[in-house]
Protein backbone atom coordinates (compact mmCIF):
# COMPACT_ATOMS: atom_id res chain seq x y z
CA UNK A 1 0.00 0.00 0.00
CA UNK A 2 1.15 3.23 -0.49
CA UNK A 3 -0.16 7.12 -0.51
CA UNK A 4 -2.31 7.50 -2.46
CA UNK A 5 -4.91 4.39 -1.81
CA UNK A 6 -8.04 3.91 -1.11
CA UNK A 7 -9.11 1.94 1.98
CA UNK A 8 -12.25 1.17 3.58
CA UNK A 9 -13.35 0.13 7.10
CA UNK A 10 -15.83 -2.38 8.13
CA UNK A 11 -19.19 -1.85 9.77
CA UNK A 12 -18.65 -1.74 13.76
CA UNK A 13 -19.78 -5.25 15.47
CA UNK A 14 -22.29 -2.58 17.63
CA UNK A 15 -23.84 -1.40 14.51
CA UNK A 16 -27.66 -0.92 15.32
CA UNK A 17 -26.26 -0.02 19.01
CA UNK A 18 -25.58 3.76 19.73
CA UNK A 19 -21.64 3.38 18.67
CA UNK A 20 -19.69 6.42 19.75
CA UNK A 21 -16.70 5.98 17.56
CA UNK A 22 -15.79 8.61 14.84
CA UNK A 23 -17.07 7.15 12.01
CA UNK A 24 -20.32 6.21 13.29
CA UNK A 25 -21.35 9.52 14.87
CA UNK A 26 -20.35 11.48 12.30
CA UNK A 27 -22.17 9.04 9.37
CA UNK A 28 -18.82 8.42 7.43
CA UNK A 29 -18.82 6.53 4.14
CA UNK A 30 -15.69 4.95 6.07
CA UNK A 31 -13.73 5.47 3.08
CA UNK A 32 -10.24 7.23 2.96
CA UNK A 33 -7.46 8.00 0.99
CA UNK A 34 -3.76 6.91 2.76
CA UNK A 35 -2.16 10.24 3.01
CA UNK A 36 1.29 9.19 4.69
CA UNK A 37 2.73 6.45 7.09
CA UNK A 38 2.83 6.25 10.71
CA UNK A 39 4.87 4.48 13.78
CA UNK A 40 4.89 0.41 13.30
CA UNK A 41 3.96 -0.17 9.60
CA UNK A 42 0.58 1.87 10.48
CA UNK A 43 -0.87 4.48 8.01
CA UNK A 44 -2.51 7.87 8.14
CA UNK A 45 -5.62 7.72 6.38
CA UNK A 46 -7.97 11.27 5.42
CA UNK A 47 -11.60 10.10 5.62
CA UNK A 48 -14.60 12.60 5.47
CA UNK A 49 -14.90 12.65 9.11
CA UNK A 50 -10.72 13.69 9.46
CA UNK A 51 -7.60 12.18 9.66
CA UNK A 52 -7.46 8.63 11.44
CA UNK A 53 -4.25 5.94 12.14
CA UNK A 54 -4.72 2.87 10.77
CA UNK A 55 -2.93 -0.16 12.10
CA UNK A 56 -1.62 -3.51 10.42
CA UNK A 57 -3.70 -5.34 13.30
CA UNK A 58 -7.01 -3.53 11.15
CA UNK A 59 -5.79 -4.68 8.07
CA UNK A 60 -5.16 -8.57 9.82
CA UNK A 61 -8.55 -8.44 12.18
CA UNK A 62 -10.42 -7.37 8.55
CA UNK A 63 -11.59 -4.12 10.44
CA UNK A 64 -9.98 -2.18 7.33
CA UNK A 65 -9.03 -3.29 3.46
CA UNK A 66 -7.34 -1.94 0.54
CA UNK A 67 -9.80 -0.63 -2.21
CA UNK A 68 -8.59 -0.88 -5.52
CA UNK A 69 -6.44 1.78 -6.48
CA UNK A 70 -7.31 4.67 -8.25
CA UNK A 71 -4.97 4.44 -10.94
CA UNK A 72 -5.37 0.46 -11.71
CA UNK A 73 -8.81 1.44 -12.20
CA UNK A 74 -7.80 4.27 -14.62
CA UNK A 75 -5.87 1.93 -16.41
CA UNK A 76 -8.14 -0.84 -16.83
CA UNK A 77 -10.54 1.90 -18.29
CA UNK A 78 -8.13 3.12 -20.69
CA UNK A 79 -7.60 -0.72 -21.66
CA UNK A 80 -11.19 -1.12 -22.73
CA UNK A 81 -11.65 2.05 -24.67
CA UNK A 82 -8.52 0.99 -26.73
CA UNK A 83 -9.68 -2.19 -27.56
CA UNK A 84 -13.37 -1.00 -28.41
CA UNK A 85 -11.67 1.87 -30.57
CA UNK A 86 -9.37 -0.53 -32.67
CA UNK A 87 -12.09 -2.66 -33.71
CA UNK A 88 -13.32 0.75 -35.47
CA UNK A 89 -12.67 0.68 -39.22
CA UNK A 90 -9.07 2.50 -39.49
CA UNK A 91 -10.36 4.95 -41.91
CA UNK A 92 -9.11 4.29 -45.72
ZN1 LIG B 1 -18.77 2.64 15.15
Amino acid sequence: MKAGDFIAISKCPSQGEDCECVFCSSCSSRVGMISGYGPDNSYMVYFDCGEALVTQQDFATGRARLLAGHHSLVESDYSVFTEANSSLPAGS
